[in-house]
């Protein structure tokens, strides 16, 4: 505890004469040097005048904090720029953000987070308006939480200190750790995954290996996946979401539902009024062949059935 106080107070330090905080990371930065002026704690801030005010001036609103100026140091000047060009080069994300300042201000904090996390800034070239709209739903709110002026706004004079080095000032970033997580584990999407332990390592069906759907759990009878074994014993296993869709549609597992997921596979669209059934194919467990990397590899259709399903 002692140890964050002495590392949070050595962080900061006055503003040196000729200086102004750096609103994003909070170094200090020459007046010469300052580009934009940013205004800091002219918010709406008020509060009631204490009990020994004057009769006159009891229960007015009075302003607690003086506005300070505020700059951007020249690497978080480039990452204002990025977000401009960012906004100028997605409108259609920028829509579903808020007016283009608003999502200028919103796209900042979120790469301004990137920063406090020493992560990578996005391309600007690769950076689609999908996600683009992710960073910002990720990282906005944090990033925002992080800039300097966020951290003074409110003090009596916002702008008195700076920090002593970009961001010494953010002592936790576990909530912003926690965003950049999760903005990364929607760049890549759900993972593709096996059947869960202890059963075969396909889809009973198809023989898929894996898939990035929910694993759907089946006790069949062996007969039933068309094999015939002494005593009929009982096997248990997992059907991909595809097979899972078609035995749910048809009731049960069984040639039905394995023609219905075969067909689905394929794009023949099933008409109800005129059901077509493929027949003679087997189960992938009944195959006793390893697992696949696509669905139905074991099947090989001949030409006169690929004819009639009107299929390539
Ligand atoms: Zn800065
Ligand atoms: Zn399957």
């Amino acid at each position: 505890m002692t140890t964050e106080t002495t590392t949070a107070a050595s962080a900061v330090e006055p503003t040196p004469d000729g200086h102004l905080p750096c609103a994003a990371c909070g170094v200090a930065v020459a007046v010469e040097d300052a580009g934009e002026r940013i205004q800091v704690g002219q918010s709406s801030r008020y509060r009631v005048s204490p009990l020994d005010a004057e009769p006159s001036e009891r229960g007015k609103p009075y302003r607690v904090t003086e506005p300070g100026d505020m700059t951007r140091c020249p690497s978080c000047a480039d990452r204002l720029a990025l977000a401009r060009l960012l906004v100028e080069a997605h409108p259609g994300a920028v829509r579903r953000i808020g007016s283009p300042a608003v999502a200028t201000e919103r796209v900042v904090a979120a790469l301004d987070g990137l920063a406090a996390l020493g992560a990578p800034l996005p391309d600007a070239a690769k950076l689609t308006g999908a996600k683009l709209g992710r960073l910002v739903n990720r990282l906005t709110l944090h990033g925002g939480i992080v800039q300097w002026a966020s951290h003074r706004r409110g003090q009596p004079s916002p702008a008195a200190e700076v920090t002593t080095a970009p961001w010494a000032h953010v002592t936790d970033n576990a909530d912003l750790r926690d965003d950049y997580a999760g903005y990364l584990s929607d760049a890549i999407g759900p993972r593709p995954t096996p059947p869960p332990d202890g059963g075969p390592r396909g889809c009973l069906m198809c023989g898929v290996a894996q898939q990035t759907g929910t694993w759907e759990q089946v006790n069949v009878r062996a007969s039933t996946l068309g094999m015939k074994q002494q005593g009929d014993p009982r096997v248990s296993g997992y059907l991909c979401t595809g097979c899972g869709t078609a035995v749910q549609d048809v009731g049960s597992v069984g040639p039905t539902a394995l023609s219905r997921a075969l067909l689905a596979h394929l794009g023949v669209a099933h008409n109800p009024l005129n059901p077509i059934q493929v027949d003679g194919v087997e189960m992938w467990f009944a195959t006793g062949r390893p697992p696949t990397r696509t669905r139905w590899a074991h099947v090989a259709l001949d030409a006169d059935t690929r004819a009639v399903l009107g299929i390539e």
